[in-house]
């Protein structure tokens, strides 16, 4: 047996207002003036000068604002690397993504894609990138994803959606300022605070589960359960807990895997474009058969918070369009593994995915 040698963050800070040190944290990294930081932020901070004021740019540093109204693409990638490598002599000094889990997976992909040839498309799958990133930093504004520690960049391309999963793809260093999700939307905050409540149920459960997923499993979840059930919070308290449920959920998986949840909606996203978070929770609600304790839970979150989700997203669809979702779901074989164990080939039919599909 060889056990897996995970890369992690290198360096992180943590705490209120810590993204005042941006600057300081980032200059001894500059190789020089031609060689600038780029900023990817999310364009709901445009014109947010509480946020931009406090990015400081010299020489030919640049923010290039991102619409997060769709998840990351590989065409998308692909063109800001063009881009970047067009506009400036040098490799910059660094990729920065300040946002959600779309803008911090654009900023690892790009750093990734400057060093290594060809189109992100080839790159979907594990361990195919070959040289290390340029140095990227990761400052979540929205918690949940846990994009900001996990060895992965989750990509719609031609083909499938898939991750660029390699050593290389984690941030050199990762900012946790809770203060940054203070304006997040209540339903969005919702939707991607699930997202880590089903990464810790679907890692607890999962057959890969050991007791390093355990434990930062078993603490994400209680941060989770806190913050979505309890009443005694203060908003900062909630704030600062959700920022770590989030780090501890993708801890917790770095060492094992996503299960069913995750499996269905990258089908969703794939075909219709379901984002990640409010996806993982159209299909969570209707895994009771997988996740009994968990999803009896979900459901009292769900309605605590009074979080109506869409109904019959699949209820014009036709029968090519199921078995594109079934496939992409099907593809992602360590997910069911994780959640099924190693027959699960033997035990999840197409008949059994489409039924949970069309009840969506
Ligand atoms: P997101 O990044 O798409 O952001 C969701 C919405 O919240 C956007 O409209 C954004 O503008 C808004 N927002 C973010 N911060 C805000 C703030 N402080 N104030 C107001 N609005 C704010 O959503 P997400 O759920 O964080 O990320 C989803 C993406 O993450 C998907 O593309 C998914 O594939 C990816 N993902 C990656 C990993 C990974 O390990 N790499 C894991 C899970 C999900
Ligand atoms: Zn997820």
């Amino acid at each position: 047996m060889t056990y897996k040698n995970y890369p992690m963050v290198s360096r992180v800070v943590f705490g209120r207002g810590s993204f005042n040190q941006l600057d300081e944290i980032l200059a001894p990294n500059r190789k020089g003036r031609n060689a600038p930081f780029i900023f990817f932020v999310d364009d709901v901070f445009k014109g947010n000068h509480w946020l931009t004021s406090r990015i400081r740019l010299s020489y030919k540093d640049k923010i290039i604002f991102i619409p997060t109204l769709e998840e990351p693409k590989t065409s998308q990638i692909d063109k800001l690397v063009e881009d970047i490598i067009l506009e400036f002599s040098e490799l910059p000094s660094g990729i920065i993504g300040i946002g959600g889990g779309t803008v911090m997976d654009i900023a690892k992909a790009v750093a990734l894609m400057l060093t290594n040839k060809g189109e992100s498309k080839d790159y979907q799958g594990w361990d195919l990138i070959k040289q290390p990133a340029i140095y990227h930093v990761g400052v979540p504004t929205i918690s949940g994803t846990g994009a900001e520690v996990s060895r992965t960049t989750i990509l719609t391309g031609p083909e499938r959606k898939l991750g660029i999963n390699s050593d290389f793809t984690p941030f050199d260093q990762v900012i946790l300022d809770p203060e940054l999700t203070k304006d997040v939307p209540k339903n969005q905050w919702f939707f991607t605070g699930m997202d880590c409540y089903v990464h810790c149920v679907e890692s607890l459960n999962g057959t890969y589960l050991n007791t390093f997923s355990q434990s930062y499993g078993e603490k994400a979840l209680q941060l989770c359960n806190e913050i979505f059930l309890e009443n005694n919070l203060s908003t900062e308290e909630s704030q600062d807990k959700l920022m770590m449920a989030s780090w501890h959920g993708g801890m917790s998986i770095a060492y094992s895997q996503v299960g069913v949840a995750h499996a269905l909606s990258y089908g969703l996203g794939y075909l219709l474009g379901v984002k990640h978070g409010i996806g993982n929770c159209i299909v969570f609600d209707h895994l009771e058969k997988y996740y009994p304790e968990g999803v009896a839970v979900f459901k009292e979150m769900k309605a605590k918070h009074d979080i109506e989700l869409p109904k019959g997203i699949c209820a014009d669809l036709e029968d090519y369009q199921f078995e594109t979702m079934i496939d992409v779901a099907l593809s992602l074989e360590p997910l069911w593994e994780n959640a099924i164990g190693k027959n699960w080939k033997t035990i999840i039919t197409r008949q059994e995915l489409l039924e949970l599909y069309k009840k969506m």
